[in-house]
């Protein structure tokens, strides 16, 4: 039975990190990480953009292999068609999945952590002295791990926390259904982002184009099955590409699910933490996620190292973890969350109102906090909203 410090279940963002920076803080601790698919970063099942200051955090995207583009405009599109056009600077990156996380994943292994492709964790029960026993399964056969901590990061379908007995479920309102293809042959500004709103369009969702270089384009939507017409995403995704890009190559193809909810109530137990998506660390406005989990992943990672170097890997210790991370990012999730669930009484006809007076504003002047106090004076609905950021 192998024994190991740290077990990482998941090497997506969060998982890749959590060994990187375990290994940094105590560079003696034997940290294996389990991937169940065969490649890190394949296959991807996301749209790729992450912002300018959480990315530079953990790596520098000038130049690097696993940049797709650089993005300096932010481009909304109201229910009736009409775009506004919101930022006009460097805002984020649309990445390349399959290099970054291979990227971060050779990091961890750089710095001494073992990365095991193929190899996926089927269960896991208490063992002695307060490690835990993760039975292993890959093509060479099924073996146990014996771990003094087990991270969970293993994504949206998490298994880790349940097996540990933490409450992992999403509403069914706060999960949403993903469709995106890679489409070519498009014609839009290549250096801007583009997401459009409406309930026909994508209900409770968005949907979105984020490019990958110029006329190629992540395009996708995601929407909350509750509230849509019987339709699934793809469907809704065929109808919006059809009156948009009737002429687009779609080259490839992904579906997947998106947790717009707030962090988990408990992020810990004995000798457990969970991280990332596993954990609900999704901004549920955006739903955006992979600098989410990185940062989470960097904290579960030290706070681990620490707690074994301490002898004390015990739930009252780990606790830490959940601490940082709600004052990190947790607390502002919540305020978000109660937005979003605002927003929702909101209809079209709204939206397409509060596009008009944004558009009023001259471009150059077109900040946030002018938008927030214009929207706010015209569209007295948004008062309502903008008081549950505060409650
Ligand atoms: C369609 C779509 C578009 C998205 N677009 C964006 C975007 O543009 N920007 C953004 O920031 N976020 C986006 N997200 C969300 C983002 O992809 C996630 O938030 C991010 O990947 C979370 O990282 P993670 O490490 O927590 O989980 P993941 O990246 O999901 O990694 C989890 C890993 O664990 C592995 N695993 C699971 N179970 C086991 C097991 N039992 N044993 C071994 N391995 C296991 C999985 O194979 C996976 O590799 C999108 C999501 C979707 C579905």
């Amino acid at each position: 039975m192998p024994d190991v410090d740290i077990l990482i279940v998941g090497a997506g963002p969060a998982g890749c990190v959590a060994a990187a920076w375990a290994k940094r803080a105590a560079p003696e601790l034997d940290v294996v990480v389990l991937e169940r698919d065969r490649a890190v970063g394949t296959p991807v099942r996301c749209a790729e953009g992450v912002g300018d200051a959480g990315l530079r955090e953990f790596a520098n995207p000038e130049g690097a292999p696993w940049v797709a583009r650089k993005i300096s405009r932010v481009i909304f599109i109201a229910p009736n068609d009409s775009e506004v056009r919101v930022a006009e600077r460097d805002v984020g990156w649309i990445l390349d999945r399959t290099r970054f996380d291979a990227f971060l994943a050779a990091e961890a292994g750089g710095l001494g952590a073992a990365v095991l492709v193929g190899t996926e964790a089927a269960g896991m029960t208490p063992g002695p002295h307060g490690r835990w026993d993760v039975r292993v399964r890959s093509a060479r056969g099924e073996t146990t791990y014996r771990a003094k901590v087990v991270i969970g990061a293993d994504g949206v379908e998490a298994m880790v926390g349940r097996w540990a007995g933490l409450e992992t479920r999403v509403p069914a309102r706060d999960m949403e259904s993903c469709a995106q293809y890679v489409v070519r042959g498009i014609d839009f500004d290549p250096d801007a982002i583009y997401l459009q709103f409406g309930h026909d369009i994508a209900p409770g969702g968005y949907a979105w184009v984020f490019p990958k270089g110029v006329g190629i384009a992540n395009v996708g939507l995601g929407l909350v099955a509750l509230k849509s017409d019987g339709r699934n995403a793809r469907e809704y995704l065929d109808a919006w590409l059809a009156r948009r890009y009737p002429r687009g190559a779609c080259a490839g193809y992904t579906v997947g699910g998106v947790i717009v909810h707030t962090t988990v109530t408990q992020t810990y137990t004995d000798g457990v933490l969970v991280a990332g998506d596993a954990a609900h660390m999704i901004n549920p406005l955006s739903g955006g996620g992979i600098v989410n989990a990185m940062k989470a992943g960097r904290l579960a990672g030290c706070t681990a190292a620490a707690a074994i170097r301490a002898g004390d890997t015990s739930a009252r210790r780990l606790a830490a973890y959940h601490h940082a991370w709600m004052e990190l990012l947790g607390l502002d999730h919540l305020k978000y969350y109660r937005i979003k669930r605002a927003l929702e009484d909101l209809d079209d006809e709204f939206f397409n109102a509060l596009a008009r007076t944004v558009n009023a504003i001259p471009q150059e002047r077109r900040t946030l906090g002018r938008i927030f106090t214009h929207a706010l004076v015209k569209h007295p609905q948004l008062i309502p909203v903008a008081a549950r950021f505060f409650m």
